[in-house]
């Protein structure tokens, strides 16, 4: 029998994280003050922050040991299995060889508790007991209320309010691992106030839901921060995914020749890249790295790399990113986890190097290829997960049209189960392709700071 499935047995899971900063050619420009625009030290980051995610956020050390307290959490679902495509390869008649990196095994369904735990479990160690934080559709929502709730931490999430009122299930799940969940915008912060002042229908934005959540650790002694995606320790957390793939495709004897993952803030991607671009850094082999982002919060594909703030109301640091802009509010297409109007730092500076490709991807592919992968694989997807199968399947095609039998990698990175509304609207015709206009990505780009 033709094998399937790679599974690496406990003793497996990786002891260290793996960090690109210490393999950039060159490094990644500082992050600005706010304020001054001069760059900024661990010291201004403390009330926000943790102080060893600081830490890892500003290092240049290789690898980075895991914590054995959450590696003991990590375990129970990891290492996550890596599959060959073999049905969805027939399906596609494809020469090319598919294997997929299936993150939806973790208790809340994503990747997001490989950074929701030690950033939960960091915090408790400090004696932090309050975190606050934001989340789109809720997937990094429930993430860390699960960590949260692992490390008898209280944790208020700030939900954007669109899909708060979508998505009561992500809701509830929140609300079961102990966690309070709040509509975004909001009466509970300044800035939420501010923003329902202005406009009283305002469904909301990360940009939004990051200001509030900001806000309230900025405010309150007690209360520290913590992001899903975007910053770099969240990125360094999220290597376990392709630290276990590289072995993993060694058991299968094979090496990717091109690895394909979505873009939201970028962790996922880079956390099943960043270790596979170490080696080639360091003198192994090439390999193509395909970031796939949805047409209506096209950030790399069509955002400048400048420096910009992560929020909305302007709390946050500058930091250079690809970006829409951080008064962007997307349009209400259906992968809430991708809309962010920023990129992470490492990924931009990994782009701008010419070691990565972007490609922006329309939803109504996405959905098609959610569901040949679904007819073929049994996974239903997440609606963001969709956009790297559609990434895969361009380059299974193309490798069919060129006769070529290359390896591809992806990253599936969730399932649906919590997202059927969306599958439901698309297999009823309702959803329409949306390519976010120029005049708005023009508008919201002369809002850019100067640094
Ligand atoms: C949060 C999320 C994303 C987007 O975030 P990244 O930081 O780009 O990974 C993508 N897919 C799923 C399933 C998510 O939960």
């Amino acid at each position: 029998m033709k094998p399937l499935k790679y599974l690496l047995p406990d003793d497996a899971l990786p002891t260290h994280w793996y960090n690109l900063q210490a393999d950039f050619p060159e490094p990644l420009p500082p992050v600005l003050h706010p304020g001054t625009r001069e760059p900024i030290g661990p010291e201004d980051l403390a009330p926000l922050f943790s102080e060893e995610l600081i830490g890892q956020e500003v290092s240049t050390e290789r690898w980075i040991e895991i914590p054995d307290e959450v590696r003991q959490i990590l375990l129970q679902w990891r290492c996550t299995p890596l599959y060959r495509a073999r049905r969805l390869e027939q399906a596609l008649d494809t020469p090319a060889k598919i294997y997929y990196k299936w993150e939806g095994v973790s208790p809340s369904g994503s990747h997001k508790p490989n950074t929701s735990v030690p950033q939960a479990y960091y915090n408790y160690k400090e004696g932090v007991r309050k975190i606050s934080t934001e989340t789109g559709a809720g997937q990094w929502g429930s993430s860390l209320a699960m960590a949260c709730g692992m490390f008898g931490l209280a944790c208020l999430v700030y939900m954007v309010k669109v899909s708060f009122n979508q998505k009561p299930y992500r809701r509830a799940l929140m609300e079961v691992y102990g966690a309070n969940c709040i509509a975004s915008p909001s009466d509970t912060t300044e800035s939420g106030r501010k923003i329902l002042h202005d406009d009283p229908e305002c469904t909301g934005s990360l940009g939004i839901a990051i200001s509030e959540a900001v806000e309230i650790a900025a405010k309150n002694a007690d209360t520290r921060y913590c992001l899903g995606s975007v910053l770099n320790h969240v990125l360094l957390h999220q290597t376990v995914i392709g630290i276990e793939s590289l072995k993993q495709l060694e058991m299968a004897g094979d090496y990717p020749d091109v690895i394909v993952g979505c873009t939201g803030g970028g962790s996922n991607y880079a956390g099943i890249c960043f270790p596979f671009l170490g080696e080639k850094l360091r003198g192994g082999r090439d390999v193509r790295l395909v970031a796939v982002e949805p047409a209506a919060c096209p950030t790399l594909t069509k955002g400048p790399l400048a420096y910009d703030f992560g929020d909305t109301a302007h709390l946050t640091p500058l930091v250079k990113m690809h970006t829409l802009g951080s008064g962007f509010v997307p349009a209400g297409f259906h992968s809430g986890g991708l809309r962010y109007h920023g990129m992470a730092p490492m990924v931009s500076h990994v782009h701008k190097l010419g070691l990565s490709e972007a490609l922006a991807i329309n939803q109504l592919e996405c959905f098609a290829s959610g569901v040949t992968f679904a007819r073929a694989e049994g996974i239903v997807p997440a609606p963001e997960a969709t956009h790297a199968v559609a990434g895969a399947i361009r380059e299974a095609n193309r490798c069919k049209e060129e006769g070529r039998e290359e390896t591809i990698l992806f990253n599936l990175c969730g399932h649906g189960h919590f997202d059927m509304q969306a599958y439901m609207d698309y297999q009823a015709g309702l959803l329409q392709d949306y390519e976010h206009p120029e005049e708005e990505i023009a508008l919201a780009l002369a809002g850019l700071p100067s640094a």
